[in-house]
Order: structure tokens, then C-alpha cells, then sequence
């Protein structure tokens, strides 16, 4: 059966990589905003943006982790934007096994950017907030989404918990996603 239509927020943060100076003030909000409990600790190490940087050649590129991938990729292109090369890695959001960013320090386990969803919201998300030099501006919009395209199925969300059990091992994702929940 067809599902109705519904009216869904869509949360945007935008990047302007040329006005990123490589502070790292968002990666070091992130990981206050996530320690348990909040702001008790700063470690950007459990930073869910992470700015890639070569200072160099004057690229700084801050990327939000985005999904787990459980192999990496076979290729990479590489982007010339304003004359500065940028790797594709570069852009790439997921945490995945060819690189360290995005995954816990202590279980291994990946990291994913929730938008700072907590009670009561916050006005912006924490990297935008203390972004001074404007890199990372926030938008909301309103999107017309199918009903049943809200949240994940329960067969995607087991593949996931599967991915993860299957690289970390069940007592390592348990004990994880049970501090999470503190
Ligand atoms: S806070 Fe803004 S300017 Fe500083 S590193 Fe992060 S994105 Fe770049
Ligand atoms: S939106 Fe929140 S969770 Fe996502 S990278 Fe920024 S500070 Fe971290």
C-alpha cells in the first residue's frame, strides 16, 4: 500500500571551505557537546567533524562524519577547485578502514554526526556556533517526504548493527551503544 506524503525539516550545514582557517573551534565543541557527560571533556579525537588540513597549500576542508563503511573504496579522483587540489578523501564523510577519522577512541567504534539533537534543541548546531570566521552556516528547509521514507527500516538498521557486530564484536557495540543511552 502507497504511504501519504509528509512535511519533513530538513537540517543543512553548509561549508565554505574557503573561509575555514583550521581553527579546529568545531572540532573541539563537537567532542564537549558529545562527552558524557555533556561538556566534561575535550577530545577531538571524539569529534564527529574533523578538519582536514595542508597548511601548505592552504586547504583546509572540515568534513561531518556521515555513514560507516565497512570497505573502502577502489579509486580515488581528485578535484581542482580554485586552483588547489583536493583529494576525494578529502570530502568523503564516512568512517571507514582506510583511515583513523571518525572512530571512537576507546571501542574503535564509528562515529556519525547527529546534528546535535537534544532536549531542548539547540538554536545551531555546536560547530556552527562557534565557527567565528563564518566556514559553517546552518539552514533549515521544509521537504515533502514519503511517510514510510521517515525513518529507517528494521532491515536497514539490522544490516548496519550487523556490519558493526561483525568488524567489532557484540560486547564492543553493546558496551558502546550503552554509554550512548547515559
Ligand atoms: S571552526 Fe570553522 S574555521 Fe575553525 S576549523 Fe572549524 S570550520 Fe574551519
Ligand atoms: S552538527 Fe553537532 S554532531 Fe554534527 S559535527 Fe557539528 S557539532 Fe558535531
Amino acid at each position: 500500500m502507497k504511504g501519504g506524503k509528509i512535511t519533513k525539516i530538513i537540517k543543512e550545514i553548509k561549508v565554505d571551505v574557503n573561509k575555514c582557517t583550521g581553527c579546529r573551534s568545531c572540532e573541539m565543541a563537537c567532542s564537549a557537546f558529545h562527552a558524557v557527560p555533556k561538556f566534561s571533556s575535550v577530545n577531538p579525537g571524539r569529534s564527529r567533524i574533523i578538519v582536514i588540513m595542508d597548511e601548505g597549500r592552504d586547504v583546509f576542508v572540515p568534513i561531518r562524519a556521515g555513514d560507516y563503511a565497512q570497505a573502502e573504496c577502489n579509486g580515488r579522483n581528485l578535484y581542482m577547485i580554485d586552483g588547489k587540489e583536493y583529494s576525494e578523501c578529502a570530502f568523503c564523510p564516512a568512517s571507514c578502514p582506510s583511515r583513523d577519522y571518525f572512530k571512537e577512541p576507546d571501542s574503535g567504534l564509528p562515529l556519525k554526526c547527529d546534528m546535535c539533537e537534544s532536549q531542548p534543541p539547540l538554536p545551531e548546531p555546536m560547530c556552527v556556533q562557534v565557527c567565528l570566521p563564518g566556514a559553517l552556516t546552518y539552514e533549515e528547509r521544509e521537504e515533502e517526504v514519503d511517510d514510510n521514507a521517515e525513518e529507517p527500516s528494521r532491515g536497514e538498521m539490522e544490516i548496519g548493527l550487523e556490519s558493526l557486530i561483525k568488524r567489532y564484536g557484540m560486547k564492543r557495540v553493546v558496551e558502546t551503544l550503552s554509554q550512548f543511552k547515559k
